[in-house]
């Protein structure tokens, strides 16, 4: 074939694939549209989950009457002319593409006014204007795309579910409300209400339209400014948490945006508030200087490339840890006296888990005055026992002094016994139990370890992973195998999903019935659960109920067994003692034992260390007792 140009018809269905790859992309576009016209008011009315009408409908600019028509050529955009413009890029749209690919694999017809004076409506089939005419004067812009993709049966193949479809368009319209809080977004699917916003700018309302009230109510408000960045939005308490990440919105200049590293930083900012593997929900708004961010990375500018990223990520990671620490050390200051010596920050210094919301300090290290800065020597020479958190941890005289006192008030019950087998913590080899020798409990770190001793040398033992050990193994056995016995409910419970949510229910309902559910319709996002299986462990439904809407949306199916297994952890997470808690020298004992008699007594549920080891011999060798 010898080369030619591409006819546009045809230039701009290869460009519609990556533009417009389902309904939802139309929703997105057009909706972007009418936000860069300074819409204050967008409505939009979807049937059969856009595969057969989209109606969007703003009150923005409206196009003038000369451009309508070139607004569907290729490239064609108002937004930017210059290459600079490119580096200022403060609209959503810029590259003028969006138009003409949704026009030429649909029938589309608009109808735009600014408002002055008569407006135009057109009416385009696979881009081809078809029809023109005017329109009244009603300032802002109204299109409707008809029969999407119909001249690409290919693509229509592609298309799932009407479910999944108008899950994703829910997504859109749900990103779109959060970013712009500002504007009035009133949307339908087949004549009932997805979605409602006042537009009065609260961003917390917009949330429980979006998750529903009950996620809305654990929200609490953050801010956040340096220089560069002013972050706003809201985080919800840690013990509210999902599987999936998609609950962690960021919003920069107003755009929805992807960023691995920045949900990274949100992970990292609640740190040990989270169970392994859960994510927060969290709404974050950032607002930077457009010559920041590079928007020009991906067609439907999802993904973004910013400039000082790693100065955007430690304020993120900052302002959550801060926001925890803020709201412990409130009662703490009233509590007790300042320490003579020693300044908060100070206090901080000795924190391996600074962002715990439990914390409370530690009498001895609070009277502790005497720093030793010296490089724990525990590091060099035993690296594979120390956890991450450990390292560079400083130790101080008198606090060795406080658990020498200790153990001098209350000696061991027992006399060390003798212990034959010598003990090595990273053996992971399945043996008779029990696995771990009789410990000793010398005293507590920090109110969150441990230390314990025997005649193998001394042991750190994490209080909060071991115990999380101890009722996992118990909750597991307490659910047994999931048998398909329901109990009726005395009180029926309801519950009150996300629009995206309610949408899947809809779909998995097969599913979730197979599982033993029954989800009876009540009202728009709302559920009513009139029974469960029996091995749903009391205090834990409405979660277990939650993860098993949260697999549907995410795998397509429930699968009972790893819900049980995950049900196991989350309680035991829950019920488990956290960090910066005192406890007896029973209580150490007793936790200690539990641990033993456990069959992996080794990691905790999340597959982190419960027991680090310090042989005698290693203890021997760091003291040069022996070379
Ligand atoms: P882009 O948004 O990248 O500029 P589009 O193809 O989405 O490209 O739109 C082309 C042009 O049509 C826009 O630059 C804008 O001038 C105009 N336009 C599209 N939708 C609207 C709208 N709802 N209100 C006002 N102008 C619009
Ligand atoms: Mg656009």
């Amino acid at each position: 074939m010898p080369i030619m140009q591409m006819p546009d018809s045809l230039a701009n269905k290869i460009a519609a694939g990556e533009v417009v790859e389902r309904p939802a992309s139309v929703v997105k576009e057009i909706i972007e549209n009418s936000i860069d016209a300074g819409a204050t008011w967008i409505r939009i009315d979807v049937h059969e989950a856009g595969l057969s009408e989209m109606r969007i409908v703003d009150n923005g600019s409206g196009i003038p009457a000369e451009d309508v028509e070139k607004a569907f050529l290729p490239h064609a955009t108002s937004k930017i002319s210059t290459e600079t413009d490119l580096f200022h890029v403060k609209t959503l749209g810029f590259r003028g593409e969006a138009l003409a690919s949704i026009a030429s694999v649909s029938k589309l017809s608009i109808q735009t006014s600014e408002g002055d004076a008569a407006g135009v409506s057109l009416e385009l089939e696979g881009g081809e204007v078809v029809k023109r005419g005017k329109s009244d004067a009603r300032q802002g812009t109204e299109i409707i795309v008809r029969d999407l993709f119909y001249n690409t049966p290919a693509r229509l193949k592609y298309m799932k579910s009407l479910h999944t479809e108008l899950g994703h368009i829910s997504d859109v319209l749900n990103r779109m409300a959060l970013a712009h809080p500002e504007i009035r977004i009133e949307a339908t699917h087949n004549g009932k209400g997805l979605l409602k916003t006042s537009g009065n700018k609260d961003m917390l309302q917009v949330i429980s339209q979006v998750y529903g009230m009950s996620v809305a109510k654990q929200m609490s408000p953050v801010e956040y400014k340096t220089l560069d960045f002013t972050i706003t939005g809201y985080i919800a308490k840690p013990e509210v948490t999902r599987a999936s990440r998609n609950y962690m919105s960021t919003i920069i200049n107003g755009r929805f945006v992807r960023n691995i590293a920045l949900n990274k930083a949100i992970i990292e900012g609640y740190h040990t508030l989270l169970p392994i593997g859960r994510s927060p929900i969290v709404v974050l708004s950032i607002e930077m200087d457009s010559i920041l961010v590079d928007v020009n990375v991906h067609p439907a500018k999802l993904e973004v490339r910013f400039s000082k990223e790693k100065e955007l990520y430690a304020a993120v990671r900052d302002m959550i840890q801060s926001h925890f620490r803020k709201m412990t050390l409130i009662p703490e200051v009233t509590k007790k006296p300042e320490p003579k010596e020693k300044s908060e920050q100070h206090v901080f210094q000795f924190d391996t888990e600074p962002a715990h919301p439990f914390q409370d300090k530690g009498r001895e290290f609070e009277n502790s005055q005497q720093v030793i800065k010296e490089e724990n020597p525990f590091q060099k020479e035993e690296p594979i026992f120390l956890r991450e958190e450990n390292k560079g941890i400083e130790t101080n005289s008198e606090e060795q002094g406080a658990i020498v006192n200790q153990e001098e008030e209350r000696p061991p019950e027992e006399p060390l016994k003798d212990v034959s087998t010598s003990f090595q913590i990273e053996e992971k080899v399945e043996q008779s139990p029990p696995r771990v020798p009789m410990m000793y409990p010398i005293g507590q770190l920090q109110g969150t370890y441990i230390m314990a001793q025997n005649e193998n040398g001394l042991y750190m033992v994490d209080q909060h992973a071991a115990q999380e050990r101890v009722k996992y193994e118990f909750f597991k056995r307490k659910l047994g195998k999931p048998i398909n016995e329901s109990q009726e409910l005395l009180i029926p419970m309801t519950f009150d999903f996300s629009k995206k949510e309610a949408i899947f229910i809809e779909e998995a309902k097969d599913t979730l019935e197979k599982a033993g559910l029954f989800f009876e319709p009540f009202g728009n996002q709302t559920y009513i659960i009139r029974s469960h299986p029996t091995w749903f462990p009391a205090g834990f439904e409405e979660e277990i109920i939650r993860e098993m809407v949260d697999q549907f949306i995410q795998e397509s199916t429930v699968n009972v067994e790893k819900i049980r297994e995950e049900a196991a952890i989350l309680m035991s997470c829950k019920r488990s003692i956290k960090a910066n808690h005192y406890l007896t020298s029973e209580e150490m004992f007793q936790l200690l034992e539990d641990l033993r008699s456990t069959t992996d007594p080794f990691t905790c549920p999340h597959g982190r260390p419960i027991i680090v080891h310090f042989s005698t011999y290693e203890l021997e060798k760091m003291f040069k007792r022996i070379m």
